[in-house]
């Protein structure tokens, strides 16, 4: 998965105009790299038609380039397809708080109840461990064994065959010894599946615990997918754990499987020992997905921007003019032409200077040394900040202070306009 994305990442950087030929390649890219990572097609195409979309659509923000554009698109929406910007932890309220874990047998389930046991020991709970897997030979001692190297309690009965029997009693001894968190290793094989689901739905309602996480294994990909439902109709599983996302191509499609079955992914699991597991934040997984040690600074920079959007929008309401404003007026202005072409254009009798010509690039190169804060809220700019743009810019305080009492002016006559217009004179009277 990683690679394929990587992959995509290189040819957005390598990209020359990012026109819709290189769009497109880049996309097939991508759409290559979601399918062999076993996302399902639907959600490829989902994802493409909409990553192409916006990045056609939109409005690209000032000062951004199309590759920035693209890049934070393309976070975005592996953000979504991965289960959004959730990031609160698990609230482990009340006390004692029994966890359920389910799962197939293989995917992973009895290390998970070590490494999460592990986890919330390190937190500074007291934990206890239930093995409740009376199907498996083996369950009991694999469980035991890793209890004793995290060092937690540990509650089973080796001859025991009946699970709630044993799991209510398991619960029982450990909340009187002063666990805060219990977890309850279940089985992951029967006779038939239908029994299975069947125990699972039993311990369900007689254990009443406060959370229940399917375990899923990373490998299986979009089998995941199917798991997931077969599950539901048993135990509504509020969480999932994806195990084995170590060196798995296929942890894409399971990731995106369980986020689209609308249960959140809590953890996952990155390897065999009891330290690998993570805490599944998409955001952080997808900034290390996409490899780039400059893609903090880029996200940064778009929050800041949508924050001063925010004010802009404001100032536009309130009618003020900003030197934003100005500053934009004056640059498309630019593109035009020379100041004297585009007087010609509009059949203007005036003489443009030299000296005019030049103060409108001189204008836009101040403007470039202001801060976003500064060019939205002019007011601030005191003499220490003149000083600041103009060593920034290369020109002197004066010119800098020319070019804010041209604003002032320009401010002042739009006011005067506004206020003519509202006593109902015709503007220019
Ligand atoms: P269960 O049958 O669901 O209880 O699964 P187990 O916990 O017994 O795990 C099955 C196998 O998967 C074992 O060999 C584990 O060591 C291995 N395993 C579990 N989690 C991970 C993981 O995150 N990464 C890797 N590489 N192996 C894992
Ligand atoms: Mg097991």
């Amino acid at each position: 998965f990683k690679e394929g994305i990587l992959q995509v990442v290189s040819k957005i950087k390598s990209s020359v105009l990012l026109d819709t030929k290189e769009l497109d390649s880049i996309i097939r890219e991508l759409q290559r790299a979601l399918l062999k990572a076993d996302v399902e097609v639907k959600l490829v195409l989902e994802i493409s038609e909409r990553i192409k979309k916006r990045f056609l659509e939109e409005e690209h923000p000032p000062g951004f380039s199309k590759k920035d554009v693209l890049i934070k698109i393309l976070y975005d929406e592996l953000v979504n397809l991965l289960g959004g910007e959730t990031t609160e932890e698990l609230a482990i309220k009340p006390i004692p708080y029994k966890i359920m874990l389910v799962g197939i047998e293989g995917s992973g389930k009895t290390t998970t109840a070590g490494k999460i046991a592990n986890y919330f020991k390190k937190k500074g709970y007291r934990v206890g461990l239930v093995a409740a897997d009376t199907y498996r030979p083996g369950a009991y001692d694999q469980l035991k064994m890793l209890a004793e190297s995290v060092g937690v309690m540990f509650y089973g009965d080796p001859q025991e065959r009946d699970a709630v029997s044993l799991a209510k009693k398991g619960i029982e001894t450990l909340e009187k010894a002063g666990a805060q968190i219990i977890i309850i290793d279940t089985a992951g094989r029967h006779k038939d599946e239908n029994s299975l689901m069947e125990e699972v739905k039993v311990l369900y309602r007689e254990l009443k615990p406060n959370s229940v996480f399917l375990v899923v294994d990373a490998t299986q990909g979009s089998a995941v997918a199917r798991q997931a439902r077969a599950f539901r109709e048993a135990v509504p599983y509020g969480y999932v754990v994806v195990s084995k996302m170590d060196g798995s191509a296929k942890g894409g499609g399971a990731l995106s499987a369980v986020a689209a079955s609308n249960a959140r992914v809590l953890f996952i699991g990155v390897g065999e020992k009891i330290d690998d597991l993570e805490p599944f934040v998409p955001r952080k997984f997808v900034a290390r997905l996409l490899g780039m040690p400059d893609l903090d600074a880029i996200l940064q920079r778009f929050a800041e921007f949508s924050k001063y959007e925010k004010e802009r929008a404001k100032a536009i309401a309130a009618g003020k003019i900003t030197l934003l404003d100005l500053k934009e007026q004056l640059e498309s202005i630019k593109k035009l032409g020379p100041l004297s072409k585009i007087a010609e254009m509009m059949g203007l009798q005036v003489k443009v200077t030299g000296e005019e010509e030049m103060s409108v690039d001189r204008w836009i190169n101040i403007m470039n040394s202001m801060t976003m804060e500064e060019l939205l809220n002019p007011d601030i700019i005191d003499s220490s900040r003149i000083r600041r743009i103009a060593r920034g810019s290369g020109v002197t305080p004066r010119d800098v202070r020319q070019l804010l009492d041209a604003y002032k002016n320009m401010k002042k006559m739009v006011k005067q306009l506004s206020r003519s217009r509202r006593v109902g004179l015709p503007p220019f009277s």
